[in-house]
């Protein structure tokens, strides 16, 4: 096993990290910015190096930088955390070629699924459902016209380089396409340096339910249920549950085994992904994320799994010691992304945390990195804290949660936390009755009446 890991990260999944590496008696090295010499996964790792200035490209994103600090530190593993280099294949390369170990996918599933073009075809011919679209990236308007024509009205173009909404415009009619193909693609340009686009069927109403898996280097590939992230503004996540109160059990295991059949063929390692969007009983894949993502925990709260535990055995060549069959999904988990911001204008909001309290009691989980006297630097995403909530069944989920955000103190700046607090009692929400759309209809009627 590793004796020392490095932590290629910040705020609450650098703890996160760092938690699971001392249950497992491996110690840690925590990298960071001058602008973070304060913060926790900095007090609570066993080393330290700084990286370089606030700025991510100089610090947390510097490969230099990092291998560096692994080489002076001794670490033998890097964990990447989500984010910054967590999907970067040629930081996994340089990584394996300074003969470390990358607690990851292999370089060669992230530079596929980074691309998202290359990504739909390659599971396409794996046997995943996609969403009908152009196969490839898209010349001109007038081939985007053709296709459009024949897939139908409206339609979505999305960015091959794509991630976190960006690069991503609906046309309603041929008229509306010429516009949003060039807005795609300078957005694109400007976010990825990359402008190639591609087109798909805009889906209306969809879920957005994405398939956990895991698979160790044995040629083991299990799938641990999925998450429903369906509650999103601005492509963004806000609120995930597990499991989908739109999903049944047959319907999990029939997804699960298309998903987990398809990357034994692809011969995929580690922890990933797989997302869709769910219309009318039907599967259609997006993308795949090749990392640990933001909402993992609601998957630990209802299989009593540890995932970053089972990464960092992977990664050391250990084999799972869990079959599909021993994976129960227990009760219902939901996660609250408690952001530094305005609850509903979603105005950044950083400064100085002056009071901080988590709320605990059984069922209740708090990952963060913020402290009463905590100074929240500008140059980071807003992401203070999850507060995660399991409960035997979704009705008693709901209830502590509700208890729990209302136990939940952040003193001195605007957080989301009222937002979840209006969410809660909106009959929908309490139903389970929503889609990717419910969440900005929700503030928009907030804002307007209508
Ligand atoms: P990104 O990589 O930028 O996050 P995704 O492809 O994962 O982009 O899509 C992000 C979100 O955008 C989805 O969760 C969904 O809400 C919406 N979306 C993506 N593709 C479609 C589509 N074909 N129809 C409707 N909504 C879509």
């Amino acid at each position: 096993m590793f004796e020392k890991i490095l932590i290629a990260n910040r705020g609450e999944i650098a703890l996160r990290i760092n938690r699971a590496a001392k249950e497992m008696g491996i110690a840690t090295v925590a990298v960071h910015s001058t602008a973070d010499a304060e913060a926790m996964h900095v007090r609570l790792a066993d080393e330290s190096v700084c990286i370089g200035p606030p700025p991510a490209a100089q610090s947390y994103l510097n490969i230099p930088a990092i291998i560096s600090a692994c080489e002076i530190t001794g670490a033998d593993a890097i964990h990447p955390g989500y984010g910054f280099l967590s999907e970067n294949a040629h930081f996994a390369d340089i990584v394996k070629a300074h003969g470390i170990t990358f607690i990851g996918p292999q370089p060669e599933h992230i530079r596929l699924m980074g691309d998202k073009i290359a990504a739909k075809k390659a599971v396409k011919e794996l046997g995943i459902p996609t969403v009908p679209g152009s196969d490839g990236a898209i010349e001109s308007d007038a081939v985007a016209i053709k296709f459009a024509n024949e897939i139908g009205y409206p339609v979505l173009v999305k960015a091959a380089a794509g991630g976190g909404g960006r690069g991503m415009k609906l046309a309603h009619s041929a008229a509306e396409l010429p516009l949003a193909l060039s807005a795609a693609r300078s957005e694109a340009k400007a976010a990825f340096g990359d402008d190639a686009v591609y087109l798909e069927k805009y889906l209306e109403k969809p879920r957005h339910i994405e398939i956990q898996v895991i698979a160790d280097s044995h040629g083991k590939v299990l799938h641990l249920g999925e998450r429903d992230c369906s509650l999103q503004r601005r492509h963004q996540k806000v609120w995930e549950e597990a499991p989908s109160p739109a999903l049944n059990v047959p319907a999990r295991n029939e997804i699960g085994k298309v998903v987990t059949d398809a990357l034994k063929k692809l011969g995929y390692l580690g922890v990933g992904t797989v997302e869709f969007l769910y219309d009318n009983g039907k599967f259609y894949f997006i993308e795949m994320n090749t990392r640990l993502q933001v909402e993992h925990p609601v998957t630990e709260l209802v299989t009593g799994l540890d995932l970053v535990r089972e990464q960092i055995r992977i990664a050391d060549g250990s084999a799972l010691d869990f079959e599909q069959d021993d994976i129960v999904i227990a009760g219902h988990a939901i996660e609250c992304r408690i952001n530094a911001e305005n609850a509903f204008t979603f105005q950044p909001s950083p400064g100085r945390i002056s009071d901080f309290h988590a709320p605990g009691g059984l069922g209740v989980r708090m990952d963060s990195a913020a402290y009463a006297g905590y100074r929240i630097p500008p140059y980071y995403d807003s992401l203070i804290g999850k507060l995660i909530v399991h409960g035997k069944n979704r009705n008693e989920c709901l209830m502590r949660l509700r208890r729990a955000l209302d136990e939940l103190v952040v003193g001195g700046i605007d957080t989301t936390i009222p937002l979840f607090q209006e969410m809660i009692k909106q009959p929908d929400i309490l139903d389970g009755e929503y889609d990717i759309h419910w969440l900005e209809r929700f503030l928009a009627y907030r804002m307007t009446g209508r």
